[in-house]
């Protein structure tokens, strides 16, 4: 499909001779198009900046790509230069998601569209669409994986007919409170898990379940892996209180949560690695599922969300509006910006080698080597 799809661009895209996509491009070439991504940190957002570049070049167009180190006056001044360099259209991940105003402004000023690329861009009318996966949705599959990995639904997310009682013991970790996606995650996740939560058959001994609580800032590796670390020892001292299971909203953070954990002991003799979520399918997470010590991650396939965000520039330079699936849900402060949602799949050892290496996202040696 990504093959098809790179066809149709290049010849919508104008690379070719006379094509002259690219609409207000001075040459025959497409102009240049602002790629801002926030890190190079997370394996994602590298994978993301390739297949974007490579996808706007194949529909003829010139790419400036920037990562900022999460740095957000690295990713404002980048944004700017992309400006003044004469970009035509900007697709941006931010890395806060309420500190672009200004950037926007000069961009709208000088009628660059801007695209909002996975994060909504808050509190600014200058943001023209968004495209995105079902943030909410990831969230769902987030706490109803946790759900299937302690026994208490079953693989089609009914409950279980042999659902052990519990209760279980879980703690909760959600994503930086400055991506608006983190919201999103953690809401979606707390519609499933609460109604257990409620009954009982799921236990927070930490008590630690407010959204603020339990964030993780920047979503650091680092961050995660302290904070599980000071949940082990305020909460799980003593032997008889032992963790079944850990919602991370991120594989980065999972991986963080299961140093801390393996450096207490679980993972080892009798005591068993907690059922711990994640997100991204990235490789060094695809290899913790394979080796049993992360039990899921959310596959939102990147290619896809690139290939969308070209469609969308392309669109925008050819002087038409993007197609939106969805214009009800990200409101950014200011305005529903139109959106293009797409789908996700939940990812255990069960369907990892189908929809992770069957369909080309990861090789093989990637998921064995972690990398
Ligand atoms: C993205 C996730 C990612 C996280 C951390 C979120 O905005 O949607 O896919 O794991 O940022 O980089």
């Amino acid at each position: 499909a990504t093959g098809a799809m790179a066809v149709s661009l290049a010849a919508c895209g104008g690379g070719g001779a006379g094509g002259g996509g690219g609409g207000g491009g001075d040459d025959e070439e497409g102009g240049l198009v602002g790629v801002a991504m926030p890190t190079q940190t997370y394996e994602r957002w590298i994978a993301d900046g390739d297949a974007v570049k490579s996808g706007l070049e194949e529909a003829g167009y010139d790419v400036d790509l920037q990562f900022a180190g999460d740095d957000i006056p690295t990713q404002q001044q980048q944004i700017e230069a992309m400006i003044s360099k004469g970009a035509e259209a900007l697709i941006i991940a931010s890395i806060d998601g309420t500190a672009l105003g200004s950037q926007l402004e000069q961009a709208a000023a000088a009628d660059i569209p801007v695209i909002s690329y996975d994060r909504l861009i808050r509190d600014s009318e200058n943001v023209d669409f968004y495209v995105t996966f079902d943030n909410y949705e990831v969230g769902v599959q987030q706490g109803t994986s946790l759900l299937t990995g302690l026994g208490i639904l079953d693989e089609n997310g009914e409950e279980a007919a042999d659902a052990p009682e519990g209760p279980f013991n879980i703690e909760l970790f959600a994503g930086s409170p400055d991506d608006n996606n983190a919201g999103f995650f953690f809401d979606g996740a707390m519609e499933v898990l609460q109604p257990y939560i409620d009954d009982k058959t799921l236990v927070v001994p930490s008590k630690q379940t407010d959204f603020g609580t339990v964030a993780i800032q920047r979503w650091e590796q680092e961050g995660a892996q302290e904070r599980m670390e000071n949940l082990l020892t305020s909460t799980y001292t003593g032997g008889d209180t032992t963790i079944d299971g850990v919602l991370a909203p991120a594989d980065v953070l999972s991986r963080g949560v299961i140093t801390a954990l393996q450096n207490s002991g679980y993972g080892k003799g009798d005591l068993d690695m907690p059922i711990i979520t994640g997100q991204d399918a990235e490789a060094a997470s695809a290899k913790l599922i394979e080796s049993g010590d992360q039990y899921s991650t959310i596959f939102k396939d990147t290619r896809l969300l690139a290939e969308q965000a070209v469609i969308a520039a392309t669109s925008f330079l050819e002087g038409t509006e993007p197609e939106a699936n969805d214009t009800e849900t990200y409101e950014n402060g200011v305005k529903v910006v139109p959106s293009y949602l797409l789908p996700t799949v939940i990812v255990t050892a069960d369907n990892l080698e189908a929809e992770l290496i069957e369909s080309g996202y990861l090789t093989e040696e990637e998921v064995a080597s972690g990398q």
